[in-house]
């Protein structure tokens, strides 16, 4: 645990660049103490950490991915002990960055130097990848892959980020979706106009844009913008069988959601999130809405989408066709694109795969819970597109890790459990 409180003290908020080249040596001194020789990769902005230990090139290579970098830790005045002074409560450990993600990647290097005392010479070459700059959106991550590809050739990526599944079972996560934001903007006049003076005269651009939406998507949530289902690759059958067995209690979900109508069978649930796509409005401006009343018809309206997307949906694509929606009803819309990053899924058959899984059970003693993939968007496209390697991701904090918030914490049994199973997944992955 000393090793971890020493990364933990270290600040390293990477939008706010605080902290991020101190961080980045410790972290790099931390990797040379478990015999992973590390090389520090500058990028056009925060430093990546590659680090390897190779014995045997017969033997498959496990790439181990995580993050060096945490959120900023506003608001200050909600946190019960100071961020960045690591204290231990109730068994878990209470710092910005416990659980996102220093502890869950130190978990994996003692998992390696576990391995090692207890065992002697891994049975698979480790590769390490940490980067600086996963809570701002891995900038530079994809371009640091597509350069070293070589380099970083690997049988199976292996991330240990996020929560754990609220029934403490193990997780296993084998993708993302992923997401492309964008945003449209119509103008009618040149400044807003009196409503009385010009009403009937001058049209309302946010009439105009509640009537553009209502083509791109229809009430039952079906988008009809053409060809955005077209390269969605259908679930497997085992995909559909892991859906079903995913433990689902909707009263739960419902409070945690807060909302209480939340009405769907848990298969439907998981399918809705790790394999439908989204298309969500996520603010819409237009006119007066301050205090009081203002008698005007606005120049502007404009609404800000960002859409989930699941394999094979290509986000440049995606926005392609968007904007030739949008162009074809209003030519003169403006559509800017805002971000993007491509979804990932790794097939649950997969050989090296089932034979992770199996090091995960025989950790916990209990099959692992498997979902396709998460409603949520990371990089993981840069291993299993840029790289063709499968990818598994195994949450080792605690559900209530808080990540993100104040008073992030991280169970001191989720952190032990996250080094056995490293070491389990390593002895796993090595049998032939
Ligand atoms: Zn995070």
């Amino acid at each position: 645990m000393a090793t971890l409180f020493k990364l933990l003290r270290q600040e390293s908020i990477s939008t706010q660049n605080k902290g991020m080249r101190e961080c980045a040596a410790l972290m790099r001194s931390l990797m040379e103490e478990v015999g992973v020789c590390t090389r520090l990769f500058e990028t056009k902005g925060h430093p990546i950490l590659y680090g390897e230990l190779l014995t045997d090139k017969h033997a498959p290579t496990l790439l181990i991915y995580g993050h060096y970098d945490v959120q900023p830790p506003d608001p200050l005045s909600e946190w019960e002990t100071p961020p960045f002074e690591p204290t231990v409560r109730d068994g878990r450990i209470f710092a910005r960055g416990a659980g996102d993600n220093k502890g869950q990647i130190v978990a994996q290097l003692l998992g390696i130097k576990t391995y090692q005392e207890a065992c002697g010479a891994l049975p698979v070459n480790i590769k390490i990848v940490i980067e600086g700059e996963e809570e701002m959106g891995s900038v530079h991550l994809p371009d640091f892959v597509q350069s070293n590809k070589e380099l970083l050739q690997a049988d199976l990526v292996y991330t240990a980020d996020g929560p754990s599944h609220e029934s403490s079972s193990p997780l296993v996560l084998l993708g993302v979706r992923g997401i492309l934001s964008f945003e449209i903007e119509l103008q009618n006049a040149e400044f807003d106009n009196h409503s009385g003076n010009t009403g009937n005269i001058v049209p309302n651009p946010a009439w105009d844009l509640m009537e553009l939406l209502q083509t791109m998507r229809s009430t039952d949530g079906r988008v009809l913008i053409e060809g955005f289902y077209d390269n969605i690759r259908p679930a497997s059958a085992e995909e559909e069988q892991l859906l079903a067995t995913l433990p689902f209690e909707k009263d739960s979900v419902a409070q945690k959601i807060g909302y209480p109508h939340l009405d769907i069978d848990g298969k439907s649930y998981y399918r809705k999130l790790a394999l439908e796509p989204t298309f969500n409005i996520c603010g819409l401006k237009s006119g007066y809405l301050e205090d009081g009343i203002k008698t005007i018809i606005p120049s502007k309206a404009s609404v800000k989408i960002d859409a989930r997307l699941v394999v094979d949906q290509d986000p440049k694509d995606i926005f392609e066709k968007v904007t030739a929606h949008v162009k074809a009803r209003r030519p003169d819309a403006k559509v800017t694109f805002l971000g993007a990053m491509e979804p990932s899924r790794t097939p649950v058959e997969t050989a090296i795969v089932q034979k992770a899984l199996k090091g995960i059970s025989a950790c916990f003693n209990e099959e692992p819970l498997i979902q396709p993939s998460l409603g949520g968007s990371l990089p993981d496209y840069v291993w299993t597109k840029l790289l063709h390697a499968p990818s598994l991701l195994v949450p080792y904090a605690n559900f209530d890790q808080r990540n993100h918030s104040p008073n992030e914490n991280l169970a001191i049994r989720h952190f032990l459990n996250g080094i056995r199973c490293t070491a389990h997944v390593i002895h796993a992955v090595g049998q032939n």
